[in-house]
């Protein structure tokens, strides 16, 4: 397969995050079609087309890191790649029986231990790729004791990213209540990722701050979600509907709140995201049609959406709460 036939099958209208996973297995991706089919992907994400030549509001890194790290579980390729490739190490080390370990072992290892030898800078690009990848994975080897039992390539690649701690919001964010894309606006607050007007001040895209929600202050990530006029005014009816209170850091409150009913707590954190998307959708809406939504609509929209959510994944059938039976959902 040529490299125009992989990029071909990398355009956006493919699975690429299949096809990365499936050629990544077979073949040593070059640098060049890793950072491409990246590219894909990270347009596709922030514009749904291959042509997006902005800033995304999150590094590609990030966004490839597993839900519970702090991305969005997307495959890291080049990470993937590697892993991939470790398992000729594998072989190499384990003097598998093929006969492309036979080969490798008799042109190019001639009697010399693999985890010593230095490939000749005549050597083929595969071959001095999968002696990279050994030096990048060796430490691996000799911490996890990967020769003594099979190799996984998904536990390599796990080990690859476990640098990366794992974050306490992630029941906040990827809650199977909420609609995907309230998931992904959610996922963005706690990131503190949105594009605020203060951040397009700084990027010199426009020259005023002033929040189209209230028009009386600055419009930053806080102001917006915790001191704009409007938002209070939205928290304070969710607030009413469902019993609750707090000061302070709302992320930290809903996270550290001793609920005795865990679905209770499900679903004030399934409102609270669907609210958060709300205040940002009604940010844009007042930003670019100059209408600023009522706050009933907000309220009956959010209420229609965990119900909506509630029965296609059947979630009341399978609690038993007095609590959500009294909830009004109309
Ligand atoms: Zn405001």
């Amino acid at each position: 397969m040529g490299v125009q036939n992989f990029i071909a099958v990398c355009e956006p209208g493919y699975k690429v995050d299949a096809v990365c996973s499936y050629w990544a297995r077979i073949f040593l991706l070059p640098k060049g079609i890793i950072s491409r089919v990246d590219a894909v992907c990270r347009n596709y994400l922030w514009s749904r087309t291959d042509d997006f030549h902005r800033i995304p509001a999150v590094a590609w890194d990030t966004c490839c890191l597993p839900k519970d790290r702090g991305g969005l579980g997307i495959l890291h390729c080049h990470l993937w790649n590697l892993a991939v490739i470790g398992k000729f190490s594998w072989w190499i080390a384990q003097k598998k029986d093929n006969l492309w370990v036979k080969w490798v072992h008799h042109i190019y290892m001639k009697q010399s231990d693999w985890w010593s030898y230095h490939p000749s800078i005549n050597s083929s690009w595969t071959w001095r790729q999968i002696c990279k990848a050994r030096d990048a994975l060796c430490s691996g080897f000799s911490l996890n004791g990967w020769l003594n039992g099979d190799y996984s390539t998904h536990g390599v690649y796990i080990w690859l990213i476990r640098e990366h701690v794992t974050v306490n919001w992630m029941s906040l964010v990827w809650n199977r209540l909420c609609l995907p894309k309230v998931n992904f606006i959610c996922w963005l607050y706690v990131l503190n990722r949105f594009m605020t007007k203060e951040r397009l001040v700084r990027y010199g895209v426009i020259s005023s701050y002033l929040c189209d929600l209230c028009g009386t202050a600055q419009e930053t990530h806080s102001h917006l979600f915790f001191n704009c006029s409007y938002s209070q005014r939205c928290f304070l009816l969710l607030k009413q509907w469902l019993a609750i209170d707090w000061n302070g850091d709302l992320t930290m409150w809903i996270l550290s709140w001793r609920c005795r009913s865990l679905l209770r707590k499900k679903v004030t954190m399934a409102a609270l995201a669907t609210l958060i998307y709300n205040i940002w959708q009604n940010r844009n809406t007042a930003r670019h049609e100059g209408l600023v939504q009522h706050l009933a609509p907000v309220l009956r929209w959010i209420k229609a959406s965990l119900k909506g959510r509630f029965l296609q994944v059947k979630e009341s059938t399978r609690h038993s709460s007095s609590w959500i039976d009294n909830l009004d959902l109309a």
